[in-house]
C-alpha cells in the first residue's frame, strides 16, 4: 500500500492499494469470423453524443440549445455517468480560490435545479472565506482546502439523474438508454455516426458530428485516433474501485471523532488497514445519515480489460462487507450502519486521453492568461496557481474529422488529468464540445474549421464563464491552426 499525500498539485490524501496476483486465466485460443451483415439505420441526426455522463449530458444540452438535432446513446438506464451511477456524489470545486464561481453554464443550471434537500455545501457568502472556524467545519465536509471554503457540494444522485434527464428532454434531445455504442460509422476516413448494440440487436445512427463522451475514448480509439494512456504515479487517477454508500450512520458523530481525537483516528486507520487489507475512510454525503466510500483505490488494473473490471468489482464488493463489519465495531457513528447500495457503474478514473491539436498542459498552469481559443476556465488545483485556460484544441482530434471529445478523456497531460477529469470540468468540456458540434453542423464545416469566435460567443450566450484573450492573440484561424498535417 502507498499513501499519496496532498500537495500543491494534488488535492487528495489517499491510500492506494496495488494489484494482487490472482484471477482465473482465459482459456480462449484462435479467433472466429463474424459474418458481414446489413444493419438497419435507427436514426439520422445532426449530432450523436455517445455516453450520458456529466460531459455527455452537457454536450447534448449545449448542442440542442445551439439549434442542432441531437441523439444521446447511453449503455445504462440513467444520465450522470460516474456522478450518479458511479456514486461520485461529491462535485469537486466550482469556485476558484477567490470564491468566484467559474464553473457555470450547464453545471450551474443543473445543480440549481436540485431541491434544497438534495445538495449540501456552503452558502454563497461563504465561498472563498478564509475564516478558520468555517474552513475547519467545511474541511470535513468536502468543501474547504488550503484553509479556503470552496463550492464543492455533495448531491443526491437520483436527483441529479432526473435533473439532467429533464434538461435534455426539454431541449428536445432524443435519449436512447440501454444502448452500447460499439464502433464508429466511417465515411471518407471521417466519423459519420455510430453502430450500437441493444436488445434489438445491432443498428446504426448516422450523424454529421459524433461526440465521444464515453470517458474511455471508445469511439475515437476505434476510429483510429491517436491517444495517450500514461499515468501519474503520484496521483490517484490511475486507480479503480466501485464506490458504495452506508446508511444508518451519524456523520456528525464520526466527524467529532475524526477532528476531536486525531490520535484515535490514526489508530483507527492503522487497525483498519491491518484488519481489512483494503481500507478506506468515509466522506460525507448530502445527508448526515449516509456515508460515502470512494475507495479503497486499487492500482494496476485497466478499465479497458474485462477481467480487470471483474476483479475490481469482486474486490470492491468484498471490501464493502469487511468495512461494514469493521466500522460497526470500531467507528463512532457507524454502530447501526447498513449497506445502502454499491454503485452500478464501476469507478474508472483514467484509461485513454485523446491526442488533440492542443492539450491542457502542466507547463501552462502558472500562466494565468486566457488562451486565444479558450472554451472553458478551470479552477487550479491549489491557490499557488491561477485559473487555467482550457483550449478548444483539447477537444479536437489531431487527425480525425467528424468527431469531438469531451470529459475525462480529453487531450491533456497526465498531471492536468488529475483535475480535468473532475465532474465540473467534464460539464465544461461537454458544453464546449456540444456547442461546437452544433455550430459546425450549422456552418457545414468540420469541427476543426469552426470559427472559434463564434463558438466563444455561443458559449457566453449559454452562460459559460470565459475571459477575453489579449487583442494581439485573440483571433484564431482554426482552419490554419487545427489543420491536419
Ligand atoms: C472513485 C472515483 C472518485 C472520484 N471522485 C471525484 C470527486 O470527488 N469529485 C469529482 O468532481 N470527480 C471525481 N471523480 C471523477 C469523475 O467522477 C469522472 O471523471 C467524471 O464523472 C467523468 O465524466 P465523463 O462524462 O467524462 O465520463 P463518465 O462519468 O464515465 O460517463 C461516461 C458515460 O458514458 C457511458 N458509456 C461509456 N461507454 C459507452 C458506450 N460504448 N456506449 C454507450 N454509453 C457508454 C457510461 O455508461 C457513462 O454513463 C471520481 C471518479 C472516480 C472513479
Amino acid at each position: 500500500m502507498k499513501i499519496i499525500e496532498r500537495t500543491e498539485e494534488r488535492i487528495l490524501t489517499a491510500d492506494v492499494f496495488e494489484r494482487e496476483a490472482g484471477g482465473t486465466p482465459r482459456n480462449g485460443t484462435g479467433s472466429v469470423t463474424e459474418a458481414q451483415r446489413e444493419l438497419p439505420v435507427y436514426h439520422e441526426t445532426d449530432v450523436v453524443v455517445v455516453g450520458g455522463g456529466p460531459s455527455g449530458s452537457a454536450a447534448a444540452a449545449a448542442a440542442a440549445a445551439a439549434g442542432a438535432r441531437v441523439t444521446l446513446l447511453e449503455r445504462y438506464n440513467h444520465l450522470g455517468g460516474l456522478a450518479t451511477g458511479g456514486l461520485v456524489i461529491w462535485i469537486d470545486r466550482m469556485t476558484d480560490w477567490a470564491g468566484e464561481l467559474v464553473i457555470r453554464g450547464f453545471a450551474e443550471e443543473v445543480l440549481g435545479r436540485l431541491p434544497a434537500d438534495a445538495i449540501a455545501g456552503p452558502t454563497v457568502p461563504e465561498w472563498g472565506s478564509q475564516d478558520a472556524e468555517r474552513a475547519r467545519h467545511w474541511s470535513m465536509r468536502t468543501a474547504a482546502w488550503h484553509g479556503i471554503v470552496t463550492w464543492s457540494p455533495t448531491i443526491d444522485p437520483e436527483r441529479l439523474k432526473l435533473a439532467s434527464q429533464e434538461m435534455l428532454l426539454e431541449r428536445g434531445v432524443r435519449l436512447v438508454y440501454h444502448s452500447w455504442a460499439c464502433v464508429p460509422l466511417m465515411e471518407n476516413s471521417a466519423a459519420a455516426g455510430v453502430i450500437f448494440e441493444s436488445k434489438e440487436g445491432r443498428m446504426a445512427i448516422r450523424a454529421k458530428v459524433v461526440i465521444d463522451a464515453t470517458g474511455d475514448g471508445d469511439i475515437f480509439a476505434r476510429a483510429g485516433a491517436a491517444y495517450d494512456s500514461d499515468i501519474e504515479q503520484n496521483d490517484a487517477h490511475h486507480c479503480m474501485n466501485t464506490a458504495w454508500l452506508f446508511g444508518g450512520v451519524d456523520m456528525a458523530q464520526w466527524i467529532n471523532f475524526r477532528q476531536g481525537n486525531p490520535d484515535g483516528f490514526s489508530a483507527f486507520m492503522a487497525k483498519g488497514r491491518i484488519d481489512c487489507g483494503l481500507f478506506e475512510k468515509p466522506y460525507v454525503s448530502w445527508r448526515d445519515d449516509i456515508a460515502l466510500f470512494m475507495g479503497p483505490r486499487q492500482s494496476g488494473y485497466s478499465g479497458l480489460n474485462v477481467d480487470d473490471l471483474s476483479e475490481v468489482e469482486i474486490r470492491s464488493h468484498r471490501a464493502m462487507q469487511s468495512h461494514l463489519d469493521f466500522y460497526r465495531r470500531h467507528a463512532p457513528g457507524f454502530e447501526q450502519a447498513y449497506m445502502l447500495t454499491s454503485a452500478p457503474q464501476i469507478g474508472v478514473r483514467h484509461t485513454r486521453r485523446l491526442v488533440g491539436v492542443d492539450a491542457v498542459l502542466r507547463s501552462r498552469w502558472s500562466e494565468g492568461t486566457p488562451l486565444p481559443d479558450e472554451v472553458a476556465v478551470s479552477p487550479a488545483v491549489s491557490p499557488k496557481f491561477p485559473n487555467i485556460s482550457i483550449p478548444y484544441g483539447a477537444l479536437v482530434p489531431k487527425e480525425l474529422d467528424g468527431l469531438l471529445a469531451c470529459g475525462r478523456h480529453i487531450s491533456c497531460d497526465r498531471n492536468s488529468h488529475g483535475f480535468m477529469r473532475e465532474i465540473p470540468q467534464c460539464w465544461l468540456t461537454g458544453q464546449a464540445a456540444g456547442a461546437a458540434a452544433a455550430l459546425a453542423v450549422r456552418a457545414g464545416v468540420a469541427p476543426r474549421a469552426l470559427s472559434v469566435a463564434a463558438l466563444q460567443a455561443e458559449l457566453v450566450r449559454q452562460g459559460v464563464y470565459l475571459r477575453q484573450a489579449d487583442a494581439d492573440t485573440a483571433a484564431v484561424d482554426t482552419a490554419q491552426a487545427y489543420a491536419m498535417r
